[in-house]
């Protein structure tokens, strides 16, 4: 075992989402969203269960801010509901940002701060009804509501997320079909949906500027670290690296270059919007910032049969995988080396990273180590990247309860506390005091990682990319 040390001042925190945590959905005046009708579709969610309840967090604010206290929580993360907001175009609700007042405040009176996230996957109804972000109005509603937050807690929040993981709410929303509005291999609106989002960010960040001098800045992508299948195989790398532009690059480039990949745009440019080149403009180096959900890495092989990429996705063989991903914790170091190697090292915060674990029969469900396992292997290499010169200055962990993991439900449970959904009884796990434990010291004892290298080439490069 080693000792393993952050930096001083290193943030330490949470993170969750409105629709997965809060219930209550209509409360005061708030208006219906995207999730709340897709969940409430027959066989949209894996355990048939809603957010109707959640964590009911919406009626547990105070008790809730209590236990980030206890763990130690230097920060949180949140996102106030959009249709709480604005329940209908242009019609602020009051109750609805009433809310999010108590929780910032009682976050502050805990001295904990808060991390404000502007749009978690959560679209108001009206919206997605005139196309949601596949139509660019969009990107006005949301500089809309970013305004409206800064204005009503600018005077508290210092800490902003613009838009949770776009590719994510794009591919799985227009791609998988696994997020509302539920359509498959729609590539034109999947293209436009991310570049909107893109779009949005950086208005956001402008929107932000104009009025704030201090604080922070920054889009959270999901960075999935992405591999060929064979390294030694040409296609499968021309593969791999055709998908990592597509998922990483094209967020990356586009906020910190102002460009898309040269090969997305190529390969795909009858589904963007004809705009991108007049809006790259805009988009430039956008942020202070840059916040990255880390979870897994997918690994790619080539083949004919599939359009536009020729990427099918595989199994890396024997490594280890959790009830969804499989795990991979160099891929969090890669991420952070890359931002530092490529893109000129701008600060960092891991915005998310945790680990599912459903309940089985016969276990108990307090008693997590893989979880541990996980966090422990993951810090480790996010200190790693950090003593390699990454800039690298928070880590917020997902989740601080179990909660609504989207189209799998109640049943998938990342959570640092048990959450009861009968009682909403929170209960500490195992993990929950380990944590709390590494926050206190601000190190933390992990099997010895000092000959692993920050960076692994697991990936091509970009000058290998194909045509
Ligand atoms: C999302 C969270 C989600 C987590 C675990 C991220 O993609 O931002 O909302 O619950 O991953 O799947």
């Amino acid at each position: 075992m080693e000792r393993i040390s952050f930096p001083e001042g290193f943030i330490w925190g949470a993170a969750s989402a409105a629709y997965q945590v809060e219930g209550s959905p209509l409360a005061d005046g708030a208006g219906p969203t995207t999730w709340h009708e897709f969940s409430h579709r027959r066989g949209r969610i894996r355990d048939a269960t809603t957010g109707d309840v959640a964590c009911d967090h919406y009626h547990r604010v105070e008790e809730d801010v209590q236990i980030m206290r206890r763990l130690g929580l230097m920060a949180y993360r949140f996102s106030p509901g959009w249709a709480r907001i604005f329940p209908e175009p242009g019609s602020l609700n009051q109750s609805g940002l009433d809310f999010y007042d108590r929780l910032v405040d009682a976050l502050l009176d805990a001295g904990i701060q808060p991390w404000l996230t502007i749009f978690h996957m959560e679209e108001p109804l009206w919206l997605a009804r005139m196309g949601g972000f596949v139509r660019r109005q969009s990107v006005d509603h949301l500089v809309d509501l970013g305004t409206a937050l800064f204005k009503r807690f600018g005077d508290r929040v210092r800490n902003w997320i613009t838009i949770n993981e776009p590719t994510i709410h794009a591919v799985c929303g227009y791609f998988l079909g696994e997020f509302p509005p539920g359509r498959r291999f729609a590539l034109k609106s999947l293209f436009h949906c991310l570049h909107h989002l893109l779009l949005a960010h950086a208005r956001l960040c402008d929107a932000w500027a104009a009025v704030n001098s201090e604080g922070s800045i920054g889009l959270a992508h999901h960075s999935v670290w992405v591999s060929p299948a064979d390294p030694c195989r040409d296609r499968d790398v021309r593969a791999a690296t055709f998908m990592d532009d597509v998922a990483n690059r094209t967020v990356l480039d586009t906020i910190l270059r102002g460009s898309y990949p040269e090969h997305v745009v190529s390969r795909l440019r009858l589904f963007f919007p004809r705009s991108i080149e007049r809006d790259l403009q805009t988009m430039k180096r956008s942020g202070t910032f840059v916040g990255i959900n880390y979870y897994t890495r997918n690994v790619y092989r080539w083949s004919a049969l599939v359009p536009f990429s020729h990427a099918v996705e595989s199994i890396a063989p024997g490594s280890p995988r959790s009830a969804m991903w499989e795990e991979f914790p160099q891929g969090i170091a890669n991420s952070l080396m890359r931002l530092k190697d490529e893109y000129g090292n701008p600060p960092s915060i891991i915005t998310e990273n945790g680990f599912p674990l459903p309940d089985s029969p016969g276990r108990d469900p307090l008693d997590d180590p893989e979880r541990i396992a996980y966090l422990s292997d993951h810090l480790a290499m996010v200190a790693k990247a950090i003593a390699s010169g990454a800039d690298c200055r928070g880590y917020f962990h997902w989740s601080l309860m179990d909660n609504f993991e989207w189209n799998k439900g109640l049943s998938m449970r990342f959570g640092l506390l048990r959450t009861d959904f009968d009682s909403q009884e929170r209960t500490w796990k195992k993990s929950a005091f380990w944590y709390r434990d590494v926050i206190g010291r601000n190190w933390m004892e992990a099997p010895r990682i000092s000959e692993t290298p920050a960076f692994s080439e697991t990936r091509p490069s970009a000058a290998q990319v194909p045509h």
